[in-house]
This record gives C-alpha cells, structure tokens and sequence, in this order.
C-alpha cells in the first residue's frame, strides 16, 4: 500500500491544526506537516525568510507559493515523511495544489484531500477565543477548550499567547484569502478526478470528528489495488 499523505484542507479556524494532532495519535502517524507553523518559526527565529514574510502573515494575506513549496519540498524529503504525512495548511493556491501532486507522485504517496466543513459565524468566534502554548504548539479555546488554569498551558505551564493574525480585521482577511485563493483548489481537485471527503467539523467534539478523518483515511486505504494510486 502506498503511504498517505493526508491533505487537510478547510478555511482558517475550522481545526486543521487541532485534527492534525488527533489523526496523527489515533490513526496516522506521520509528521504533521504545517506550513503556518513552518513559517512562524522563521519570524521567531528573525532570518531572511522570517523578515520577508513577517508583514504579510500580520495582515493576514498569503506568503509566496514559491516560498512556500520550497520549505514543503525540503520537509518531504526528510526521511521521516516517507511513511505518510499530514499536510496542515498546504495547499493553499492552485499553483501549491499542483506542485504538491507532483511532490506526492515522486514519493509514491496517496494523496487523501478532506475538506473541513464549518461555517463562518462560528469560526470567527473560534478564532478570536483561541490561545496556543509557544513552546509545544497546544490549541485551547476559552468557550469550548479552556486551560486548566486561565492563561497557563495544561501540559508544560508556559504562558499561553494569542496569535497576531488572530483579530477580527485580520481574521476577516484572512478568510478573504481563502475565499480568493484557496476555495478554487477544490475545483481543481475535482477537475483533475481527486477526490475531496467532505467532513463536518462542527457538529461534534474534536474527537470524534478525528474518527470520521480516519474512517475517510481507512476507506481511501481499502479502495486502493495494491501500488495503485488515486
Ligand atoms: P490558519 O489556517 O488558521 O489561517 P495557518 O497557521 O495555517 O493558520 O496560517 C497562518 C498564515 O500563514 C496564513 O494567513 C498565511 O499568511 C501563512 N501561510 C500558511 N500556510 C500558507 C501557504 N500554504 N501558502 C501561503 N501562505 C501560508
């Protein structure tokens, strides 16, 4: 069987990153592989690329796909991603979904696409009581996932912070985009015969919305022919 490559596609705030963490522990454990963590810790660690980058992902716009496929391509070459991957925010634009087919098809991985369905009310509402630990990447939200303790992480006790790009203005931009940029690939999937698995990610708690993933996984899995490829 090849090895998946999970594709977890959806607007901002509909738990790409907190789906990415329960599919990796219950049923795919692969790197999970987020290019806006990816690209935070160049604005962290202040190199070249953080520096031309920082601005636009303040505002809530887009990076450069060609930036963006370079450090995917990078990461996918690691040896740890051979075995499968979860792919959290990539692609983003109809140039990444190309590119990432062919990164795909030269390792032999079966590209899985589920959408994340979560209409835009609640996301904003999502996004704006949302709180993530720096050091070890835990997601909490006020209303529905609070920290034990208010503003201290339940796992390490760092200090929890709320992400720049995460207020209203940039928030509402940032769906923009989603709505311009990364909403076309769906049609481009399904012109090019990939199929997308359309899943609620509202109706239910977290987990078992990790379960549907990994049944979509597992079904995608059984219609596979030995070496065949979607
Ligand atoms: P969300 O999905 O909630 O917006 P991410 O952490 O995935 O959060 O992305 C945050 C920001 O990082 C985006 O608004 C964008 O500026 C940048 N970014 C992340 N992934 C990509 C990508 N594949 N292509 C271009 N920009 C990206």
């Amino acid at each position: 069987m090849p090895p998946i490559a999970l594709i977890l596609f959806g607007s901002p705030g509909s738990g790409k990153g907190t789906q990415s963490r329960l599919v990796g522990e219950r049923c795919l454990p692969g790197p999970h592989i987020s290019t806006g963590d990816m690209l935070r810790a160049h604005i962290e660690a202040g190199d070249t690329i953080g520096a031309e980058i920082q601005g636009l992902m303040k505002s809530g716009r887009l990076v450069p796909d060609e930036l963006v496929n370079r450090l995917v391509e990078k990461r996918l070459s690691q040896p740890d991603a051979r075995g499968g991957v979860i792919l959290d925010g990539y692609p983003r634009t109809v140039a990444q979904a190309a590119e990432v087919r062919r990164m795909l098809g030269l390792g032999g991985m079966l590209p899985v696409v589920v959408h994340l369905v979560v209409d835009y009310d609640r996301i904003v509402a999502r996004l704006s009581g949302r709180r993530q630990c720096p050091v070890c990447g835990t997601l909490y939200s006020l209303s529905t996932n609070p920290p034990k303790v208010p503003g201290v992480c339940d796992l390490d006790g760092a200090t929890l912070v709320t992400r720049e790009d995460d207020q209203e203005e940039v928030i509402r931009e940032r769906l923009g985009e989603y709505d311009r940029q990364t909403r076309p690939i769906l049609d481009y999937f399904s012109r090019d015969g990939i199929e997308v698995v359309e899943v609620n990610g509202a109706d239910a708690d977290p987990a078992s919305i990790s379960q549907r993933i990994c049944a979509a996984l597992e079904n995608a899995h059984s219609q596979q022919g030995p070496g065949g490829c979607l």
